[in-house]
C-alpha cells in the first residue's frame, strides 16, 4: 500500500492511500472517512484509554497555531489517528508524539506518511522519561512546547507530571473536559478554585482558549471540552520552604470541599484542631474559612507554618 499526502485542499488533514491501483482519499477529520478507515484497519475504540478522536477540522489547526512554529519542538500526547499530529508537523521543527495504544502503530504509519519531522514513540506518558526524550530528540529546537487532546482519565496526573518535572517546556496547550478547564483556569481564591487551580498556578499561568462541543469527536463523549494553555512561569509566584509539603497543604485545604479548611486540614494532615486554631489565629484566618478563599500567599504561609508542627 502506498500513501501519498497532498498538502492542498484541507491540506494537512487529507491523506491519499494507494492500494492495488485504487486510491482511497482519507480526510482525517471527516466522520465517515475516519470511521471507515479505522474499521478497515480492525481498530476498536477503547473507552478506558479516553479514545475520542477529533472530527472537527477547525480544532486541530487552532491548537497547533498556539503551540508550534518553525523553531519549536512539540511533544504531543496521544496522537490517536494523527489529526493534530499532522497540523503540528506542518508547523513545527520537530514533533514527538507519545501513544500508548500499539494498535495505532499501523494506522499512524499510514496517516503520518510524509511527515518527516515527526516521530511516534509508543509508551505510557506517565512512565515516559521526558528529560531523556527531550535531550535525545528535541535538543536542536529553540523552544519546546506540549500540545495534546488529552485522554481525560489522566488529565490531572499528566499536567502535574509536565509541570513538576521541571522540564525545559515553554507552554502546554491541551484540550480537557470543560469542567476541568473551568477549575484549572479559575482565579486562586475564587469560588471555582480547587487544589489543582493552586497547584497549576504555582508553575504556570492558565488561560482558557476556546470551547469544543462533544459533537466534535468520534465517538462523542458525554461532556464538552475546552482548549486551555498553560504558560510556564520562570519562577513560582510565592516562595515556600518545602515544595512537596506545599502541595500536601494545598490538597489538605480542599480535601473536604463542603467543610471548613480547618476541618479539612485537620483530617488530611492529622493535626489536632486546637493546634490548627492557633496557627489560623496567628495568620488572621477565620476558623470558618474555606480553602477556596485562600490566596497563593495564604497557602504558602500556611504551608510553612504547618510544616513546623507536623
Ligand atoms: N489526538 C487524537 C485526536 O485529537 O483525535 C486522539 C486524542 S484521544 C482524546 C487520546 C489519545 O491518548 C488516544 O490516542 C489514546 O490512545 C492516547 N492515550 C491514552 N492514554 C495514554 C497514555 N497513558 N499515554 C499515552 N497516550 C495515551
Amino acid at each position: 500500500m502506498m500513501v501519498l499526502i497532498k498538502q492542498n485542499f484541507l491540506e494537512r488533514q487529507t491523506v491519499y492511500i494507494y492500494n492495488s491501483f485504487k486510491v482511497m482519499i482519507l480526510e482525517l477529520s471527516n466522520r465517515n472517512d475516519i470511521k471507515g478507515f479505522l474499521e478497515k484497519q480492525g481498530f476498536v475504540f477503547k473507552k478506558k484509554l479516553g479514545q475520542n478522536f477529533l472530527i472537527d477540522g477547525t480544532v486541530a489547526p487552532r491548537m497547533a497555531e498556539f503551540s508550534a512554529d518553525e523553531n519549536t519542538g512539540v511533544i504531543e500526547i496521544g496522537p490517536g489517528a494523527g489529526v493534530l499530529t499532522r497540523e503540528l508537523s506542518s508547523r513545527a521543527k520537530k514533533v514527538v508524539a507519545i501513544e500508548i495504544d500499539e494498535n495505532l502503530r499501523e494506522i499512524l504509519s499510514k496517516t503520518l506518511e510524509g511527515c518527516a519531522n515527526t516521530e511516534v514513540v509508543f509508551g505510557d506518558i506517565l512512565k515516559t522519561d521526558l528529560h531523556t526524550l527531550i535531550s535525545d530528540k528535541l535538543s536542536d529546537c529553540e523552544r519546546i512546547t506540549v500540545c495534546a487532546n488529552l485522554p481525560y482519565y489522566i488529565t490531572s496526573p499528566v499536567i502535574m507530571k509536565l509541570l513538576r518535572e521541571n522540564l525545559p517546556v515553554e507552554s502546554i496547550t491541551v484540550m480537557v473536559q470543560k469542567e476541568a478547564a473551568d477549575r484549572i483556569c479559575a482565579e486562586v481564591g475564587s469560588r471555582n478554585a480547587g487544589a489543582i487551580t493552586a497547584a497549576i498556578n504555582y508553575f504556570s499561568k492558565a488561560k482558557s482558549l476556546f470551547f469544543v462541543p462533544k459533537s466534535s469527536f468520534l465517538p462523542a463523549p458525554k461532556v464538552d471540552s475546552q482548549v486551555i494553555t498553560l504558560e510556564i512561569r520562570k519562577a513560582p509566584p510565592v516562595t515556600v520552604s518545602d515544595e512537596e509539603f506545599f502541595f500536601k497543604t494545598v490538597n489538605a485545604c480542599f480535601l473536604l470541599r463542603r467543610k471548613t479548611a480547618l476541618n479539612s486540614i485537620s483530617s488530611a494532615l492529622g493535626i489536632e484542631k486546637p493546634q490548627l486554631r492557633t496557627v489560623f489565629e496567628e495568620m488572621g484566618i477565620s476558623e470558618t474559612a474555606r480553602g477556596e478563599t485562600f490566596s497563593m500567599e495564604t497557602l504558602a504561609c500556611l504551608s510553612d507554618k504547618l510544616r513546623e508542627i507536623v
